[in-house]
């Protein structure tokens, strides 16, 4: 992995994320910043979180200079929260260049938005209000050497094509266009064709879940000493724990059962709203609550690092539920434990999954038998764990 220097980065820019402990470029910032900083235009898709705003924040105070007429850069953002957040993060390092930025929303008053509007290099702003302080001739766009689309896809869902349209055949001809969105398909996909110009294309997927740096239990239970077992277990020394249950109706009772025992829980639904979902998750990651209940649906997208038991309350539906919720342990080099609570009528279709994991003597490891013959190992073991390996050999 390069350093931000040897990606082209300059010292007062590098010294700049240093500062707020930015060091080591993100896989995105890595792909985009080399061809973005040798002038290419570039589409790019990365998931939420992934650092694309310094993908295209670094490039754009890079290449300007505080000489330029202003403004010379332009960032169009789908909302007014995006355009505070971005115009954040990019004064952050701008002011390392002397470069100025403003932002551009609606809601406020426009006098004081267009003086700092007219002094700044980098606008931050919304279709919606550029839009209007270009019709009362506020503003003038005819010196914008970059375009940045963030979050292109939202822009389009919320209806901002025309603006958008209007905004682009106001900028000059020859500039650079950096597009960033969580698709490039579609209605999308064209509209990046069309504002573009021999783009560089860069998708970062999201990483397949492993289960291979897990450390597995398969614990034999009976159903009315679950909750006993799940409380035990919470009381180790650990970081984040996410319970899976099967139900929505089975998260939301085993919450209140876990608070009569003062364990304070959040249970995560699939239909609650996407912002009671980002509250839950914000309040979970800064560690106000260390529990979170979810079934496999609620957890769809989940992304956190710090989870270091994942506990199967209800067991997996099959072995690929298996991955995705034990998967989102022991990421990022950091150990983890994957605990199935297995009751006797479960036994059987557990120990299937368990064997087509390769996940035999774990089962057995707290006195429950396999009932599933070994499978025969095949000859070429490429890929498997040197612990699988021995184990099989152990046979
Ligand atoms: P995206 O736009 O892809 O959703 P952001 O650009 O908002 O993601 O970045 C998410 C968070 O990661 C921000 O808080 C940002 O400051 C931080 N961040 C970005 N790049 C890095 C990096 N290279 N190292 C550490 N943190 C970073
Ligand atoms: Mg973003």
């Amino acid at each position: 992995m390069s350093t931000f220097t040897e990606l082209g980065a300059s010292a007062p820019i590098v010294r700049a994320l240093a500062r707020r402990g930015i060091n080591a470029p993100f896989e995105i910032q890595s792909r985009v910043l080399r061809d973005a900083l040798a002038g290419r235009d570039v589409l790019a898709k990365s998931k939420t979180g992934s650092g694309k705003t310094l993908a295209f924040g670094i490039p754009v105070v890079e290449k300007l200079d505080a000489s330029m007429p202003r403004p010379a850069a332009l960032v169009l953002v789908p909302t007014r929260e995006l355009a505070v957040q971005v115009g954040d993060e990019l004064t952050d390092i701008a002011s390392a260049r002397n470069l100025r930025v403003a932002t551009v929303y609606g809601g406020v008053g426009i006098p004081k938005q267009v003086q700092r509007a007219r002094k700044a290099h980098v606008l931050v702003a919304t279709p919606g209000r550029l839009q209007d302080l270009l019709d009362r001739r506020l503003v003038s766009l005819g010196n914008i050497s970059i375009l940045v689309l963030d979050e292109a896809d939202r822009m389009l869902d919320m209806g901002f094509q025309p603006q958008v349209d209007k905004i682009v055949a106001l900028l000059p001809r020859k500039r650079q266009t950096m597009f960033f969105s969580a698709t490039l398909d579609g209605r999308v996909g064209k509209l990046a064709r069309d504002y573009t110009n021999d783009p560089a294309r860069h998708e970062v997927v999201e990483d397949r879940p492993t289960i291979a740096a897990a450390h597995h239990r398969f614990v034999p239970v009976e159903q009315e000493d679950r909750v006993d077992r799940l409380v035990d277990l919470l009381s180790e020394e650990r970081d984040l724990a996410l319970v899976f249950v099967r139900t929505k109706h089975g998260a939301d009772r085993l919450k209140k059962k876990l608070g009569r025992r003062g364990i304070d829980a959040l249970a995560l639904h699939g239909d609650k709203n996407q912002n009671q979902r980002q509250r839950a998750l914000t309040s979970f990651e800064r560690g106000h609550v260390d529990v979170l209940i979810a079934t496999d649906v609620a957890a769809r997208g989940l992304d956190l690092d710090d989870i270091t038991h994942v506990v199967n309350f209800d067991p997996p539906y099959d072995h690929t539920d298996y991955v995705h919720r034990v998967g989102r342990t022991a990421r990022a080099g950091r150990s983890g434990t994957g605990v199935t609570f297995v009751d006797s009528t479960q036994r059987h279709d557990v120990s299937v999954m368990a064997h087509k994991l390769d996940l035999g003597r774990e089962f057995e490891a707290e006195g429950m038998k396999m009932n599933a013959p070994p499978r025969p190992r095949p000859k070429t073991n490429r890929g498997r764990s040197r612990r699988n390996r021995s184990r099989s050999g152990r046979r």
